[in-house]
């Protein structure tokens, strides 16, 4: 399903993602953890390529991208309908309603018809738990809200895979289960995904297997069984104390 190689990335002199190799199943869910500067983001990012990486491939499905060569821009636009991306910081547009965030990309990206990608942006605003917030902009919105409403957008496009970019960290206690509930939902359904998180029990519940990222590098791959009660590399098990 995700397929990828020797991917790398440089900011400038920075090396931020060294080598990276990783194969994720169809309906998988990878958690991916590690310390602050460890390359996650950037690691989500070069899949979504919002950030062009400076070498290696990706393959998702059947489609596949060597950055070994120049990547065309048209590639680049339809390797990104791949994958669906929830930010930290939801990103939705300010301007716009629940409804007309989750319809933009349909509409914008991929031409569909309007009354088409309105009744998908309504279901998908119910999926999340917001039919009765259709047309409320983001200030009138929580947090949780708004980042259901990122969701929703994300899904509108149909993507393969779903990248979650520590998609509770800015959210208040309260609100974190209302986004993690809908996350479970969607893994649960066979959604194949990618999550950046400090939220280890939803590591533990939900994780096919958990990544650890450190350096650039990936340290350490296991079922959460086994990552948790019996990791295997030193690095891991002092990230791991930290936590305790
Ligand atoms: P955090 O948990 O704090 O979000 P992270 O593991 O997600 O960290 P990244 O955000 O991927 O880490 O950053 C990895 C390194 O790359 C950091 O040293 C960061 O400063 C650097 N970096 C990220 N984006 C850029 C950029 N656009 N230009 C230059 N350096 C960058």
């Amino acid at each position: 399903m995700i397929k990828i190689t020797g991917l790398s990335k440089s900011f400038g002199e920075l090396e931020v993602l060294k080598d990276i190799s990783l194969d994720v199943e169809k309906g998988k869910v990878i958690v991916v953890i590690g310390p602050s500067g460890s390359g996650k983001t950037t690691m989500l990012r070069c899949l979504n390529l919002l950030e062009t990486p400076s070498g290696g491939t990706i393959a998702i499905s059947n489609k596949s991208i060597d950055f070994s060569q120049r990547v065309s821009k048209k590639e680049v636009t339809e390797f990104r309908k791949l994958t669906g991306m929830v930010f930290q910081g939801y990103n939705l547009f300010p301007h716009k309603t629940a409804l007309q965030n989750v319809m933009e990309g349909p509409v914008i990206v991929k031409k569909e018809d309007k009354e088409k990608a309105r009744k998908k942006a309504e279901q998908l605003l119910a999926k999340v738990g917001l039919a009765d917030k259709l047309d409320f902009y983001p200030y009138q919105l929580s947090g949780g809200q708004q980042q259901r409403v990122g969701i929703a957008r994300a899904l509108a496009m149909e993507p393969e895979v779903m990248l979650f970019d520590e998609p509770t960290s800015a959210l208040d206690p309260e609100l974190v289960g209302e986004v993690l509930k809908v996350m479970k939902d969607l893994a649960r359904e066979g959604m194949t995904m990618i999550v950046v998180t400090h939220e280890m029990k939803f590591a533990r519940e939900v994780a096919d297997e958990v990544l650890f990222m450190d350096g650039g590098y990936i340290v350490e791959k296991a079922t959460p069984e086994e990552f948790f009660s019996n990791p295997k590399e030193d690095r891991t098990k002092r990230f791991l104390q930290l936590l305790q």
